[in-house]
């Protein structure tokens, strides 16, 4: 038989421990003997074609002025607030999305099921709504989606047609309209998305004290990547010293999208990185001229001219080829040259 798990709320072990089984379980049970807390911490995950106004959404969460020339947002900005609701102080991280190829391209890298979807849609021109959605759904699980007509000072009279979305899309909580613009409707829809936030489950998953130490070194690192070896140093000294807990952390920070991990990619000097990092150099290649001048083929050592040679050192140039390869973002052509299938 299973474990039974109903009925106790606070103790059920997150989703990333349940899927590692029962030596996984029995290691977060122990460690959680100490002193404890939950996480609250979600992310916000803004989605939508270029120009719908992600940006501009965002600025009014943080209550920063409209802008009309909002320039075009490169690879992720994301930004971080406090807020409490509910009695619950929550900590929320916005990700803004820049245009739609490093959507496509690098969302995937980021599994965000502990998220929150604002799907933004420019109220002035027909949408790809469903096409989002669909996005959504394939990345996002079954994280709470919000439609959000954006631009309605423009177009007032512009909707979808929300019974059938809704039909089809279980996870659509609300639809508002909006104007980032004169700030019409704003102040509701944010207050929605804090409502919708403090329902979230994994927000009452407990974390033990060494765990948030650990994560807060990691958030504070000056680098772009640590090894994997220093990653265990600075688990070991939070007197974290069991493999599984140390791994099971490892899945969490890359799941909250605090840094990234990929097992699969075996470089140990490469092993905790900064999504910025990674997200950063796969858009620079994915938007270099060389790409699209020989269609969609490139010759590896063009690299050094499209990366910035300090952030981007030649010995990391195969972990972003690599990590490419592994979301088939790119296929090897042989030893020198890869190939970038047309992404949209
Ligand atoms: P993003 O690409 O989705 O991040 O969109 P931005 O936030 O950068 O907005 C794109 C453009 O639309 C900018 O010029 C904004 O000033 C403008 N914009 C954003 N929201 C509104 C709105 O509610 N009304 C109008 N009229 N323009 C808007
Ligand atoms: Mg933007």
């Amino acid at each position: 038989g299973g474990i039974c798990l109903e009925g106790n709320p606070v103790e059920t072990p997150p989703l990333e421990i349940l899927e590692k089984g029962k030596d996984f379980i029995n290691t977060y049970f122990k460690s959680l003997q100490g002193a404890k807390r939950p996480l609250n911490e979600v992310k916000v995950v803004l989605v939508g074609e270029g120009g719908s106004g992600k940006t501009s959404l965002v600025k009014r969460f943080f209550k920063e002025p409209f802008y009309e020339n909002e320039p075009q947002t490169h690879g992720i900005v994301i930004k971080d607030m406090k807020v409490k609701v509910n009695e619950k102080d929550l900590i929320v991280h916005f990700w803004d999305f820049g245009g739609q190829e490093i959507m496509h391209a690098t969302h995937q890298f980021f599994l965000s099921l502990r998220s929150i979807y604002l799907l933004v849609l420019d109220g002035r021109r027909e949408d790809k709504t469903e096409y989002w959605l669909k996005h959504i759904e394939s990345f996002g699980g079954d994280s709470p989606v919000i439609i959000v007509i954006n631009k309605c000072d423009e177009n007032p009279s512009f909707d979808v047609n929300r019974k059938w979305l809704i039909e089809k899309y279980k996870n659509i909580k609300a639809f508002y309209k909006v104007s980032c613009k004169n700030g019409y409707g704003t102040e509701d829809l944010i207050s929605k998305v804090f409502e919708e936030l403090s329902k979230l489950d994994y927000l009452k998953v407990m974390w033990p004290e060494a765990w948030f130490n650990v994560k807060f070194k990691i958030e504070e690192l000056t680098c772009d990547y640590i090894s994997h070896e220093d990653y265990l140093m600075i688990c070991r000294d939070e007197k974290i010293y069991d493999n599984e807990s140390q791994i099971a952390l490892l899945g969490f920070i890359h799941h909250l999208g605090v840094a990234l991990h990929f097992d699969e990619i075996g470089l140990k000097d490469t092993s905790v990185i900064n999504p910025r990092w990674v997200t950063g150099g796969v858009y620079a290649i994915l938007n270099s001229e060389i790409l699209s001048k020989n269609q969609g083929i490139l010759c590896l050592s063009y690299l050094e001219d499209i990366l910035d040679p300090i952030i981007y050192p030649r010995d990391k140039h195969h972990y972003i080829i690599e990590l490419m390869k592994k979301f088939e973002l790119c296929y090897s052509l042989d030893g020198n040259n890869i190939l970038v299938p047309d992404l949209l």
